[in-house]
Formats: structure tokens, sequence, C-alpha cells
């Protein structure tokens, strides 16, 4: 059987955790923004970024034991997934984070944050319950324009089936929050639809939240493509404070974060 661990220690870029957990090597949503793309991770198989995707070939159940050991070191706390999305379409047909799911109900994790874009998630509502207050779910939304998601994220489940997504994990009592990450030229509507959609709101752009003050993105011709479509005054670290301001407006009471500290384990 393989030696490919589950959990990879984190080496601090993402603050609170502990462990990121990766079911599937490459992401076929692919992104615009996506800068996994430019990991070695992402370039090791020398075809486009978004082309392919392939589950870890390991068996899923030794998951438990692999956070059974980690607990003697320290809490434990799960980013799934930092370098894929774990429930891109593969998911639907292999349920290897549903596998995943099922091993941390025989051994819990003190806290674990699902971040996907996916309502195939939903699918796992009842895996979910079984974590309880130890999970909480992040569905990236970063506009609600759907004109926008066509430009930035073609091949990324349409904004509406996210939004009801959230609404079916509330329904089922599952912790959640929206990730408006990282943030996209947005509708007047926007913040009230976010306020609405649920309790917790992170907000992110690229200029914090890319790992290197804005660099990568840069380098991966973002500003271009803003450039591009007539749509420059957006590619701007302001754009992040007015939406918060706008935010904090409409609901005093809403969790909001920026950034890493907002994405911060909270059980
Ligand atoms: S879903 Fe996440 S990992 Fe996949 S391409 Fe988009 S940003 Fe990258």
């Amino acid at each position: 059987m393989s030696n490919v661990r589950w959990l990879t220690p984190t080496s601090g870029f993402l603050s609170g955790y502990s462990h990121t957990l990766n079911p599937y090597v490459g992401c076929s949503f692919g992104c615009s923004y996506c800068y996994v793309r430019r990991l070695p991770v992402g370039l090791f198989r020398g075809e486009p970024w978004g082309s392919w995707a392939e589950p870890k070939k390991a068996d899923p159940s030794k998951l438990a034991k692999e956070i059974a050991l980690a607990k003697r070191k320290g809490p434990v706390t799960v980013f799934l997934s930092s370098a894929t999305d774990p429930y891109q379409p593969l998911e639907a047909k292999s349920g290897l984070t549903r596998a995943l799911l099922e091993a941390m109900a025989d051994e819990t994790p003190d806290f674990v944050l699902v971040q996907t874009r996916s309502p195939l998630v939903t699918r796992d509502i009842d895996q979910l319950k079984l974590l309880g207050h130890k999970v909480r779910v992040s569905m990236t939304v970063e506009t609600d324009r759907e004109d926008m998601r066509r430009i930035f994220t073609p091949s990324a489940p349409p904004l509406a089936a996210r939004f009801r997504a959230l609404k079916a994990l509330q329904e089922a009592g599952i912790a959640t929050q929206v990730a408006v990450s990282p943030i996209l030229p947005y509708s007047a509507d926007f913040p009230r639809i976010l306020v609405e959609a649920a309790p917790r709101i992170v907000v992110d752009d690229y200029f914090q939240g890319d790992g290197s003050g804005g660099k990568r993105s840069e380098a991966l011709g973002m500003r271009r493509l803003y450039d591009e479509h007539g749509l420059t005054e957006w590619y701007d670290p302001a754009v992040v404070d007015g939406l918060v301001d706008e935010l904090r407006k409409l609901s005093p009471g809403h969790t909001i974060g920026v950034s890493a500290q907002g994405f911060a384990p909270t059980p």
C-alpha cells in the first residue's frame, strides 16, 4: 500500500490550522486567479492547470489513524483543501472526500474547515452532521455577477447553485460561512445578498490573500485580465475595504473577517 499521507503539516501560511488535507492533485475548476497552477504541485504534469485532476492514491480509512497520531502533539485543525477543491466534479464519482469525512467521524479533528465552491458538498450533509460543531463549510462566492464568474472562473459552478447549497447546509444545522475570496467586481445588491446567505462572511483579495502581497496574482496576469475587460478600477486593494464597510453598516451583528484571520478556526 502507498505511503501517501493525508495530512500535511502547515507551514504557517494558514493562520490557526495545524494541517491541510488535499484529497486530489490538480483541480478541474481551473480558476484564472488560482496560484496553485504555478506551484510544483500544479506544474509537475506539464499540462495546463484546470485540465486535469486525480485522486490521491491512499486508503482514506487511514486518515483516522493519522489524526489520532497528530492529536498526541496538539490540537488538530484541518483545512480541507488548500490546493484543490474537495468537491470538484471527480468527487461525484470517486467519493473520496466523503470517505475522508467518514474517517473523520471515527477520529474527529478539533476543527475542520471544508473549503469549496461546489454545491456537491450538500450530498454529504449526513456525514458533516456527524462532525457536529467541529466542522464549518466555507463556500466561495466571489461575486453575485454571473458575467464576472464567466470571465474569471468559467468552469466553476454557477453562483445561484452555491447560494442554494449554503441554504441547504444551514437548514441541516451545519455551520457555514461565505468566502468572498478573491473579491471580484460585484453589483450593488451583493452586500445584502451576502448578509442573507450566511452568518459569517470572509472577504479576501489578491493583495492580502495570495501569500505574496499581490505579486503572484500579478505574475498570473490578473491585472491584464481586468484591463482587457474594462475592469481596471476593480483591481485595487481598496475594493475589499469598500465591501467590508458596507457589510458592517448593513449588519453590525454579522461576523465579518478579512483574509487569513477571517478563515481561522473558531470551533
Ligand atoms: S477551485 Fe480552488 S484549487 Fe481549484 S482552481 Fe479554483 S482556486 Fe484553484
